[in-house]
């Protein structure tokens, strides 16, 4: 179906007076950028000079930017992994912060295939909150009547785990959906949510999801928005919805609640909002009984404005389906933001996703900028970076991070007074993603190799390989090419070994990829597809005739362009699926 976003015009003026603060405080903040920048290095050094680390590089109390630079040398995650293990381990000594660290957050990169441990403090909170708060009267210009109405947000935590030292480590939404800072949150009539918190904080994803679908449906009439933090969750929603919807217009119909959920503190609060209400379970039946799901939030929900959900980097494989579902409906980025620092927000939420710009906030942490391909001594500020340019990320944290490669690519678009304007350009070294997960090149080849032993009894090789993240059904999953080399046709692997192939390449993947795959359900099974011998070679001949150099030619180990996935998936001779979940549990391995 042909598909035009209708934008509601900019009304322009503060929703409240709440709203006109928090803009103006926008304005300063990005009318000063590089004072603020200034500011936030010579705080951020002051207090931490007495650090282990900013010792050990003799900045001797200096908050200068330029003793800073001179000093400071740029890092990964592996290079200072152990200080974070000593950390993890219970040194209490200020090792990178002279604020307790207070937990870790996981992120969703990982180093050696566990989640990366990212140090916090207390204070962060108070940081992530202020960025939050600005992003509802930044909406508020744009579409008026949000005080009107409910959000529908799936908001979900995930499982948390101690190091051994006893820091708690969960995700970083995890984290700041268990604070005080959004439990007991005051009262907004513009970010009103149909969930309670106590669905909210279910860490069992089945119930958590059910009891907020359930809420989503009991307050159809008042939802004005729907969204998730990245379209994969949305469509994630839908899919439950898919499954689920007789269980759930039964409980409406009754107002019993499915006995499946068993979580005390969720089937209290919905014992309150849970009423017999056949009407509207008759609605969500004859809406959901059809096959044709096209435009089903529309349908379902008929007051949505927008959905609010990140369709920007790795998430703009969704928009096509998202549209499908939506209507159309408009999809509002509204923030950039990782487990190191919350970075910005976008001042045009309601804008085309791939016109999107994020305007990172000069307070919240000190921030530099390495133009893609350079050394890192030429690393600029954020006041100097140049539009068209594409940089990317370093930090410098409260917590403690001091020119931290974050790993992300931005451009930059244009400038909000003084401040700069990025689109989120990519992510390094990330092959195949279907959610959070974030596979390299590195990981695969791994994976690869250890499925591969599986075929050295029966005489097989793998010769070529390449892979497709497949999304166009919920869950979406990973889909890998292979072309095999059969030396004894009479002892060929059979069906059950490439389908342990499949498994055994889960089981080599990151533990971003394997809690997808067990504990929430966001990512489907591992696929092979065996390819017909030749194929790669095809695949060559097309690049050559298309420009690429003989000489350089490398396979791409990841594909997506049409012709390409045609000629492949014409090649196919045979498909396999992983036939069980690999293992994962919260514990780290390492
Ligand atoms: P994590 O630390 O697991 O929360 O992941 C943070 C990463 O997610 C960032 O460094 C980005 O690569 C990605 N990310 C976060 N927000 C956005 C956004 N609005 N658009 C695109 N990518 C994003």
């Amino acid at each position: 179906m042909a598909v035009e976003s209708t934008l509601p015009t900019p009304v322009r003026t503060p929703a409240s007076d709440k709203d006109a603060k928090a803009l103006q405080f926008i304005e300063e903040m990005t009318k000063n950028a590089d004072s603020v920048q200034e500011r936030v290095l010579r705080e951020i050094l002051g207090r931490n000079a007495e650090t282990e680390y900013l010792k050990r590089f003799s900045l001797n109390g200096a908050t200068d930017r330029e003793t800073f630079k001179s000093r400071i040398p740029v890092v990964t995650y592996e290079d200072i992994q152990p200080e974070i293990q000593r950390i993890a381990n219970g040194d209490k000594s200020p090792i990178f912060s002279v604020h307790p660290i207070s937990e870790f957050l996981t992120s969703s990169g990982t180093s050696a295939g566990e989640r990366k441990l990212m140090p916090t403090i207390h204070e962060e909170l108070d940081r992530r909150q202020l960025l939050y708060s600005l992003l509802m009267p930044v909406m508020n210009l744009y579409v008026p009547g949000l005080d009107k109405g409910k959000g529908l947000h799936f908001l979900f935590v995930k499982a948390e785990t101690k190091t051994p030292g006893g820091l708690l480590a969960r995700p970083v939404l995890t984290s700041y959906y268990n604070s005080d800072h959004f439990k007991t949150r005051p009262y907004d009539p513009f970010n009103v949510y149909t969930s309670p918190n106590e669905a909210i904080l279910c860490v069992d994803s089945f119930q958590s999801m059910y009891a907020q679908m359930l809420c989503g449906l009991i307050m159809r009439d008042e939802v004005l928005r729907v969204g998730a933090v990245f379209a994969s969750g949305l469509l994630r929603a839908i899919h439950f919805l898919q499954n689920n919807w007789k269980q759930l217009a039964h409980d409406i119909a009754t107002g019993a609640l499915n006995p499946k959920i068993t979580d005390a503190p969720v089937r209290e609060c919905m014992r309150k909002i849970l009423k017999p209400n056949p009407e509207l379970a008759q609605l969500v039946t004859m809406e959901c009984y059809e096959e044709n799901w096209e435009c089903i939030i529309k349908r379902i929900w008929p007051r949505t404005k927008y959905l609010d959900v990140i369709v920007t980097g790795a998430m703009a494989q969704y928009i096509p389906t998202l549209e499908y579902y939506s209507g159309g409906l408009p999809m509002a980025c509204t923030m950039y933001a990782s487990s190191e620092c919350y970075f910005g927000l976008n001042l045009n939420p309601m804008c085309k996703p791939s016109e999107v710009t994020y305007t990172i906030m000069p307070n919240m942490a000190y921030f530099e900028f390495l133009p893609h391909g350079s050394s890192t001594s030429c690393l600029v500020d954020l006041a100097d970076v140049e539009v068209g340019k594409e940089y990317e990320l370093i930090l410098t944290t409260y917590a403690g991070l001091c020119r931290y490669r974050v790993g992300d690519i931005l451009r930059v678009t244009g400038f909000h007074n003084a401040a700069p304007q990025f689109r989120f350009i990519r992510r390094k070294n990330v092959l195949l993603s279907i959610e959070s997960d974030k596979t390299d090149e590195a990981e695969l080849q791994n994976a690869i190799e250890n499925a591969s032993l599986l075929l050295k009894e029966f005489n097989t090789s793998v010769v070529e390989y390449t892979s497709y993240a497949d999304t166009k059904q919920i869950p979406g999953h990973y889909v890998i090419y292979w072309e095999l080399l059969v030396k004894d046709s009479a002892i060929a692997p059979t069906d059950d070994v490439l389908n342990r192939c499949c498994l055994q390449m889960e089981e080599s993947l990151n533990s971003v990829y394997r809690q997808s795959r067990v504990a929430d359900n966001s990512i489907g099974p591992l696929e092979i597809r065996v390819v017909e011998n030749g194929t790669f070679e095809e695949l060559m001949d097309y690049a050559i005739s298309r420009g690429a150099s003989i000489n350089q030619y490398k396979v791409p180990r990841c594909v997506s362009f049409t012709p390409i996935m045609e000629l492949l998936n014409s090649r196919v001779v045979s498909k396999h699926f992983s036939p069980d979940l690999p293992h994962w549990t919260p514990e780290r391995r390492r």
